[in-house]
């Protein structure tokens, strides 16, 4: 039989990631923590290593009760995935695939419409105002799964709590999914966190230990929400998709507040200070309230990003992100600041 991909395949590009820079200090396009993980993390991964022969827990039970304790959920209530993406996956796989509908924003988080078009999913594009989810027009939307970003990539933008719950009450979407990658960088997370009502069974929420714990390397997300979408999700995951490492990681992190509150902390200064930098250069940017800003340079986007890169700073050009005339600048460590205020300073558009 003639070999071919499913039609709706062949129109999908692979991923393009940010591009690598030469010095870590100026890699600045892919929102990772420019700060190393908990040092506790070392020794729990070492330890694990140990029994490396063995397959790793399922579900993860050590770390799922950890993180059930901290939001006063039942385990049941938690699911881990190979990142957060693997868990987008399997929502749409379960909720969504061949023939069924999503709704996300416009620009959305890349995956959330690579993972719809990937599994035969149609998408509904809600194009954000003044770069803030349009949540009225999302909640007319009469599809399988809505996903919100909160706070919002690639803008930085978050909507409180109070609005997404209005909205859910008006949800014509079989399921609202919130994604909150980057919510442990925002000033207040308990006022913008849809946790409560995940833990209320009334919609999803997705976490990773990508971004304020400084894990991408290790791949570990997670999702709180109703016990019976975990149950369908659990008929259809690779059972072993989360390693014994990054287990092991993620619970040695999760028990360093200290740390967390350190990123944290030095994030929201440094992230001033990049829009200090850039608005200082004559760029506006959109108020972030996550570990990255999205800089304003409309005609001048290609020129900036070069400009940047010839200072060994890497940041990603909006138009990779559905976004032109953007650039997105992942917020750096102090020694990154200092490294993209020198390019800056040398570039004369
Ligand atoms: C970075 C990011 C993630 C994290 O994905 P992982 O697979 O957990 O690394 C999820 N959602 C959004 C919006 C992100 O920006």
């Amino acid at each position: 039989m003639m070999l071919r991909p499913r039609p709706w395949i062949t129109a999908l590009e692979p991923y393009v990631p940010g591009t690598p820079a030469d010095d870590p200090t100026g890699a600045l396009a892919s929102n990772e923590s420019s700060l190393p993980p908990s040092p506790n993390v070392r020794g729990a991964v070492e330890a694990a290593l140990a029994t490396a022969n063995r397959y790793p827990d399922p579900l993860a039970d050590d770390l799922r009760l950890r993180l059930a304790n901290g939001f006063e959920a039942d385990p049941s209530q938690i699911l881990v995935g190979n990142g957060s993406d693997e868990l987008i996956y399997l929502l749409v796989t379960a909720y969504a695939a061949a023939g069924g509908a999503v709704a996300i924003a416009d620009p959305p988080y890349r995956l959330h419409e690579v993972a719809a078009r990937a599994l035969g999913a149609s998408v509904c594009r809600v194009p954000l105002r003044r770069w803030t989810h349009d949540l009225p027009a999302l909640a007319e939307q009469d599809v399988d799964l809505c996903f919100v970003c909160n706070p919002h990539n690639p803008s930085g933008t978050t909507l409180p709590r109070t609005a997404i719950e209005a909205m859910l009450d008006d949800s014509r979407s079989g399921l609202v999914v919130v994604d909150e990658a980057y919510v442990e960088f925002a000033d207040d997370p308990r006022e913008v966190s849809a946790l409560p009502l995940a833990v209320a069974g009334r919609l999803v929420v997705l976490r990773t230990f990508s971004k304020i714990h400084g894990l991408a390397g290790l791949r570990l997300g997670y999702m709180v929400g109703p016990v019976g979408v975990i149950d369908t999700l659990r008929r259809i995951r690779p059972p072993f998709s989360v390693n014994a490492l990054a287990q092991a990681a993620a619970a040695a992190a999760v028990g360093d507040g200290a740390r967390v509150e350190a990123v944290r902390a030095h994030t929201s200064s440094a992230r001033a200070r990049v829009r200090d930098l850039f608005g200082a250069h004559g760029y506006e940017t959109v108020p972030s309230q996550a570990n990255f800003v999205l800089v304003l340079c409309p005609g001048d986007e290609r020129a900036l990003v070069d400009a940047l890169s010839a200072g060994g700073v890497r940041v990603r050009p909006g138009s990779a992100l559905g976004a032109p005339g953007t650039v997105r600048v992942t917020v750096p460590s102090d020694d990154g600041l200092r490294l993209l205020g020198e390019s800056l300073a040398r570039y004369r558009p």
